[in-house]
């Protein structure tokens, strides 16, 4: 292989469905998700966060499809009471619920008064692999607006 190959792989984090550019996910995660133990991969990851998009994890020559793995990715969720934080099982709703009636909004307030971002273990629990304050951001700005 050359250079310029191995460059153009490292690259490859566009979805091969929706085209959309995928967040690079550990292995770890990717297994943790995956329902089927067999399987075991060696290579590297990305997330596809499109909402109508079927595929969640793809790398250069695996696709990973959503109903492959045990959690629904948030932003792939259809249920308006879907859930933000993975590792405490949090839903939007109760965030929600949460910013209406207290009128607070910042993460630092719905970390320490709602379930969500308590004993977090993201790269395990949440299908990005990554800490849920995002998705949290996310769904709160959208809520306001
Ligand atoms: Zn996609």
């Amino acid at each position: 292989m050359s250079c310029c190959e191995s460059k153009a792989e490292e690259q490859n984090t566009v979805c091969p469905n929706c085209k959309s550019i995928g967040d690079k996910v550990k292995l770890k995660t990717v297994e943790s998700m995956i329902l089927d133990k067999s399987k075991h991969y060696d290579q590297d990851f990305s997330i596809c966060l499109t909402s109508d998009c079927f595929i969640a994890y793809f790398s250069k020559s695996v696709i990973i499809k959503t109903d492959e793995i045990k959690e629904v990715i948030y932003s792939k969720s259809i249920n308006p009471d879907r859930i933000l934080c993975y590792c405490s099982r949090t839903h939007s709703k109760e965030i929600l619920d949460y910013v209406d009636s207290s009128g607070n909004y910042s993460v630092k307030d719905i970390v320490k008064n709602t379930s969500a971002m308590n004993n977090s273990n993201c790269i395990v629990n949440s299908p990005t692999g990554k800490c849920c304050s995002k998705q949290i951001n996310e769904t709160v700005k959208k809520h306001l607006d």
